[in-house]
């Protein structure tokens, strides 16, 4: 058996729920920032008359339901 003291004992498993604590937050905030972009990248807006509408299909092209102009797909940076 290995002999370590409470002091030392603490100070691991207080770094462990700290990093394990850090790293589930920041894989929820991860996810949550994919899940906004890709949420945000099939919502357009009309550029003629400022209709937003749903898009799933991913056409570069897409035609607004409102008044039936061809828009593209605006481009986003991130994940
Ligand atoms: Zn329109």
């Amino acid at each position: 058996m290995i002999r370590v003291p409470i002091s030392e004992f603490l100070e691991i498993y207080l770094g462990a729920v700290l990093f394990w604590t850090f790293a589930v937050w920041f894989t929820a905030n991860w996810m949550k920032r994919r899940r906004e972009i890709r949420s945000r990248q099939l919502v357009i807006e009309c550029n003629i008359c400022g209709h937003a509408f749903r898009d799933p299909a991913q056409n570069s092209l897409t035609r607004c339901p409102s008044c039936g102009r061809l828009n593209e797909r605006p481009a986003y940076s991130g994940l």
